[in-house]
């Protein structure tokens, strides 16, 4: 590892804070965090911490020695001052003469010792920095020092590596303990430069930022040569299917195996997302044929339990050529999994005195042999996020299966770690949105009523896919949504319907709710309108809902946990208008298809249901067509639009949220809802 400091950037740091009265020794304690934050080698998502010591003045003007130190939800790679919560130094030294603190006081304390009340608690390793003298301390995971921390021999291993110029501290749960017993090491050798935390990770120190940083950085240094010294050639494959099944037919499979029924609400599943990686180093690892032990021995530190679970489900390599064998293996592989969690969870929460509440038992990352692995959470962003951690994973077990056998902290460790409070803390309590977990495909997504509904989608939590003819269209309206997918796709081209799914399917797992939405406008007096003209919005009309609802219900079926399909069928397929006949002959079709939907996968806990809406502004209604009605029956557009029984103008935002509530409705499937402001005439019988 290289040092990336630089004089030149660290007075810049120094001089961009100075405005804002941010002390330099604060401001290179900023540039050095951002420093070790920004290399995923070192600290990923929110791990590590580092801290200073010195002097501020507190709110009443008073100096105070003070330890400022990472605050709980930072990153260090985007660290801010307020991300460096200042805490009264000299309380927290007194509390090393305890025996013992609870987690609770211990956060009471550290609490109550804030310079400003406002900030966000300081870090669970804040007794560590603090018990340690040194005016710098920068704690890492480095993937490398995990490499030689997780092994059986790792006491002698980082005699032989660092000897004599680190101390060594064995495994303690992070928190008052782990401080106390970090500190005892340091004092028995203050001339160390470090201290190594058996099966966790790195602590450095220094005077400065910078002697602190590149203390790191040579210490991390030392374990990277010697992990690529006599290595032995790590992991001899295990014999593979000739033709491995496809990211997009193996992924729906999978996302439904790691689903769990709702016991509380019927056809309700709780559902992930999920995100798929592979690389070379990926495939060596998960085809290897001793996956079963080193992949399912643990966590490489404690810190990622929380976010990966301490296994990952291992299933068999998928074969194109048996795709009923695969589907069975999978979803038999994730059901021993699930069994395993809540047998180890019993277990352990015995031993613990049976006072934690169990956390659902579905796996966080999946490997795959052949294909590679997939993160699996509760949203896009976590399910990356786990993937991320999962691949600093494989690099650490490679290294440490090449220089000995990877041995991390033992089960009864992790589940005290994965059930500590102060971890679940960092999960937030946050209510969940109802459609969280989801997966939503709208079509049509560039037009008034598509933009929309993929934002309504949003806000209630799912996730979503934005499709239009238009590629740019699509990308505009998805430009306010965070993390959701838009590209082009021509739904009346069945094959290009077919790949967008495929696409889906390999970016976020799978699908569960599609809002067949694309439509288009065409009229002539029936008995005179060219064949072209009618089979051109058969086409579009009709057809297209089909290609949209065939692909998908092909996912859904693949994932086994039903799915909710939903259409934009137009008050025209009941209440059709004079020469509008081109427009409403495919609707009344597509009508049709809803309850055909509905009839045929009621079984597979499908759902198709649809909404009638009528004079939405939009593409369909364009204002020239406006202007041209409202004079024809001689009132104002405001009139016209609202010409309906509660005299209101429909919009688009309430075409959306009919959809939203049809996808929230378990229970009902072939209605459709008119949104419409009331007209008798449309009315359905
Ligand atoms: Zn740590």
């Amino acid at each position: 590892m290289k040092s990336a400091w630089s004089d030149r950037d660290a007075e810049a740091a120094i001089a961009a804070y100075a405005p804002s009265g941010v002390p330099r020794d604060l401001a290179l304690r900023i540039y050095s965090t951002r420093l070790l934050g920004r290399d995923p080698k070192l600290v990923l998502h929110g791990g590590g911490n580092t801290s200073l010591k010195t002097r501020l003045r507190d709110l009443a003007g008073d100096g105070v020695d003070v330890l400022c130190v990472k605050g709980s939800g930072w990153d260090m790679g985007t660290i801010e001052p307020a991300g460096l919560p200042a805490v009264r130094l000299a309380p927290l030294l007194k509390l090393r003469a305890r025996d013992a603190l609870s987690d609770e006081d211990m956060v009471r304390v550290q609490r109550a010792n804030l310079i400003d009340p406002a900030s966000p608690n300081p870090s669970v390793e804040t007794l560590l920095h603090a018990f340690l003298p040194h005016a710098v301390v920068d704690h890492t995971h480095s993937t490398a020092i995990l490499s030689i921390v997780d092994q059986a021999n790792s006491r002698e291993l980082c005699d032989e590596v660092y000897n004599g110029r680190i101390g060594f501290v064995p495994y303690v749960m992070p928190g008052f303990a782990l401080a106390k017993a970090a500190a005892d090491v340091f004092d028995k050798n203050p001339k160390v430069e470090g201290l190594i935390l058996d099966k966790h990770g790195l602590f450095s120190f220094g005077k400065d930022a910078r002697e602190s940083y590149e203390r790191t950085v040579e210490l991390v240094t030392r374990a990277e040569e010697r992990i690529a010294k006599n290595r032995k050639s790590v992991f001899v494959s295990a014999q593979l299917p000739q033709a491995a099944m496809p990211l997009a037919d193996v992924a729906p499979i999978l996302r439904g195996a790691c689903a769990l029924a709702d016991e509380a609400s019927e056809g309700a599943w709780r559902r992930l997302i999920l995100d798929f990686r592979t690389s070379d180093q990926i495939l060596n690892f998960v085809n290897g044929a001793e996956i079963a032990r080193y992949a399912n021995a643990g966590v490489v530190t404690p810190d990622h339990t929380i976010r990966t679970k301490n296994w990952p489900l291992v299933v068999t390599a998928p074969d194109a050529a048996r795709p009923a064998d695969t589907a069975q293996n999978i979803r038999a592989a994730a059901q021993a999994f699930i069994g395993n969690y809540r047998a180890y969870f019993a277990r352990q929460n015995a031993r613990a005195g049976n006072t934690k509440k169990m956390l659902d038992p579905l796996p966080r990352i999946a490997l795959v042999p052949g294909v590679g692995l997939f993160g699996l959470s509760r949203s896009k962003k976590d399910a990356a996020l786990v993937a991320d951690l999962a691949e600093v994973a494989i690099e650490s077990i490679t290294d440490a299966e090449a220089i000995g056998r990877y041995q991390p902290i033992s089960e009864a460790d992790m589940f005290d770690m994965e059930y500590w409070s102060l971890e679940q803390a960092k999960l937030g309590g946050a209510k969940e949105l109802p459609l969280a977990g989801q997966v939503s495909v709208v079509t049509g997504a560039g037009g008034a009523i598509g933009a929309a509904t993929a934002k309504a989608f949003v806000i209630a939590g799912a996730e979503v896919v934005l499709l239009d003819i238009d590629e740019n269209a699509a990308k505009k309206s998805a430009s306010a949504i965070k993390g959701a997918l838009a590209f082009g796709c021509d739904v009346t081209d069945a094959k290009a319907v077919q790949a967008a799914f495929d696409k889906i399917a390999a970016h976020f797992g799978g699908v569960d709710i599609v809002v067949s939405n694309a439509g288009a406008a065409w009229t002539g007096r029936i008995g005179e309108v060219s064949d072209e003209v009618l089979r051109k919005s058969f086409e579009l009309n009709f057809f297209a809902h089909q290609n949209v609802a065939q692909a998908a219900t092909r996912i859904m079926l693949a994932q086994g946990i039903g799915g909710c399909l939903l259409f934009n069928v137009s008050k025209a397929s009941v209440n059709p208008g004079p020469d509008f006949g081109p427009y409403a002959l495919p609707k009344a079709a597509t009508f049709a298809l809803v309850r055909q939907y509905a009839l045929d996968y009621g079984k597979d806990g499908i759902r198709a249901n649809g909404v009638n809406a009528d004079r939405i502004r939009s593409g369909l209604l364009t204002a020239d067509f406006l202007t041209e009605r409202s004079k024809a029956r001689g009132v104002s557009e405001k009139e016209y639009m609202s010409g309906n029984l509660l005299q209101r103008e429909v919009t688009a935002d309430d075409v959306a949220q009919a959809f939203v509530a049809q996808a929230l409705a378990l229970k009902t499937t072939g209605s459709i809802v008119t949104v419409d402001g009331g007209n008798i005439g449309a009315a359905l019988r």
